[in-house]
């Protein structure tokens, strides 16, 4: 059944990631975690690994066009009494039944990963180191959630019995959680999001972004073959309308979101307003992040880093520089080399693995981006303007601004703003950040230890990368989410992550 929104898009992105037969391709491991280099670390990857999933990519079997059905509101009811059931059962499973199915979707996703990356590619846009990174995380995800998984809900934990009684502390799962996510990570959200949940031991009715459904159907029905019964996982694909009819449902145990700050707050909004038990949210927001650099720093590590952290995934990165203070006695140098360095990214078609930036989302968000580029031109001092091709593609672009309050809200695209400060005034940008009411991620670049630890000790920030870009948290290594503006806290990826979705149960026993 054709859906509206889904034919706003050219048919031709839109595909079927289906695995008829394919070989087990490792990914090319150097693309992605601590050793990788840069965005443009294509170069520093696997070679032969590399070459082998590009030509397997190329021959996947993907229709030319797919679609999904919108669900409607009582389809969405539906999904939810459904879900209800499928928890009793779920919730029962032991949790080394529910673990053993996580690590075999990851067997799956391996094995499937030249479907997957295309699929990525094509409805998602993304580029090929992107979508590799991409699975690598999801696949990660759902092995590091099944590890932790074993660990916290497996036994109980024994607790002291001073008056001889016996007392155990079991996490147990809610109920039925609302899974509800962004299309800039349509893998690797959506699934870190529902395994968790899953793992936790409730049921799930997953609302993936409007943009990216197919993806989302085929990690669901990937899930559903690797043991999760359908009856605890479901998917309902349709727009915002209908996320927050699953949100206002009077029988959800949870809401895990990640987004933007503006829905978190609708969200949030809904279930207070709500009767009944109180819902908890989990909420992973976006951020104006900020990289400080002073003058200590080497000027090429911050031109690679400023260019990666600003510019990888046309900047649709929750993660992504925003917002660069740059020292004002090395700030012209700096700011050429920057230039110089992203005036060498390739702006392009995301099948083309020499592309570093592919296009963004929709035509929307090239219109949104566009617009505050066009304000930007008049306010601000034009450093870099790059060039892109027709269609949905946004150019980087590096202003100048006189005052860092002159950016009140993320702007989610490849534009990044310069903000001079002087040596003597870095308690005015740590003032700055702080007052911004966000803290997601922050980078320092300075080779002075006081200055690093000064910064660290002065913000809530919930990701600090020292002397590095700011992107690309590695699961399990890199716990990852903010505070304040950016999110309720928890972190991705982090060993308490499973535990904000369960409820805390102590079973005395008087022996
Ligand atoms: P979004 O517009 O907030 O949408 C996120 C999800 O919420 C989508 O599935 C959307 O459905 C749904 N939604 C919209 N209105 C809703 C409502 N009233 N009730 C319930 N659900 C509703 O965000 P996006 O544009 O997809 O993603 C980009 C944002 O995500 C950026 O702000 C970025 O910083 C943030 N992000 C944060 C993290 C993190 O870990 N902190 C990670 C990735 C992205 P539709 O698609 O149908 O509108």
């Amino acid at each position: 059944i054709p859906v509206p929104q889904l034919l706003r898009r050219p048919a031709d992105i839109i595909g079927r990631a289906d695995n008829a037969g394919h070989p087990n391709i490792p990914l090319p491991r150097d693309l992605y975690g601590p050793s990788r280099k840069n965005s443009r670390g294509i170069e520093f990857g696997e070679r032969a690994a590399l070459e082998q999933l590009v030509s397997a990519i190329a021959a996947a079997p993907l229709p030319a066009t797919g679609s999904i059905a919108d669900a409607t509101e009582s389809e969405a009811n539906a999904a939810i009494l459904a879900a209800r059931n499928g928890f009793r059962h779920w919730a029962r499973t032991p949790a080394e039944t529910r673990a053993a199915a996580l690590e075999k979707a990851a067997d799956l996703l391996e094995r499937r990963a030249p479907n997957f990356v295309a699929l990525l590619q094509r409805e998602g846009g993304k580029t090929l180191d992107d979508s590799i990174s991409e699975v690598r995380e999801a696949v990660d995800f759902c092995r590091y959630y099944a590890a932790r998984g074993r660990e916290l809900f497996g036994e109980g934990k024994a607790m002291p019995g001073p008056t001889g009684e016996s007392n155990m502390l079991c996490l147990r799962g809610r109920g039925v959680f609302i899974a509800i996510s962004p299309w800039n990570f349509p893998l690797a959200i959506f699934l870190g999001q529902v395994t968790a949940a899953l793992m936790a031991g409730n049921a799930v009715v997953a609302k993936p972004a409007e943009q990216t459904p197919l993806i989302a159907a085929e990690a669901v029905r990937l899930l559903h073959e690797a043991g999760v019964p359908t009856s605890a996982l479901h998917l309902v694909a349709s727009d915002g309308r209908i996320g927050g009819v699953l949100v206002a449902h009077p029988d959800i145990a949870g809401v895990v979101f990640t987004g933007s700050t503006e829905v978190a707050r609708t969200i949030n909004r809904a279930l207070a307003a709500k009767d009944g038990p109180i819902v908890p949210l989990i909420a992973e927001t976006g951020g104006i992040n900020a990289m400080i650099v002073d003058a200590t720093a080497l000027p090429e590590q911050v031109a690679d880093d400023v260019v990666t952290s600003a510019f990888r995934s046309a900047g649709q990165r929750c993660s992504a520089l925003r917002l660069l203070y740059l020292q004002d006695d090395v700030a012209d140098r700096m700011i050429e080399m920057i230039a110089g360095a992203a005036r060498e990214l390739v702006i392009g078609d995301p099948a083309d693995p020499a592309t570093h930036v592919g296009p963004v989302i929709d035509a929307e968000a090239k219109q949104r981006l566009d617009a505050h580029i066009e304000r930007m031109k008049k306010e601000a001092k034009v450093h870099f303007a790059g060039h892109a091709p027709q269609g949905n593609y946004v150019a980087p672009h590096i202003f100048e601004l006189s005052d860092a309050g002159r950016l009140t809200e993320e702007v989610f695209g490849p534009v990044l703003h310069v903000v001079r400060y002087r040596a003597d005034r870095l308690d005015q940008v740590l003032h700055a950040v702080e007052g911004s009411g966000y803290g997601l991620t922050l980078g320092i670049h300075s080779r002075i230890d006081d200055t690093v630890e000064d910064v660290i000790d002065a913000v809530q920030v919930g990701n600090i990368y020292v002397n590095r870009n700011m992107i690309g948290a590695v699961v399990g290594v890199q716990p990852f989410g903010g505070h304040g503006l950016s999110g309720t806290g928890p972190k991705a990826g982090g060993p308490h992550y499973l535990a904000r979705f369960a409820t805390e149960q102590t079973v005395t026993i008087n022996t």
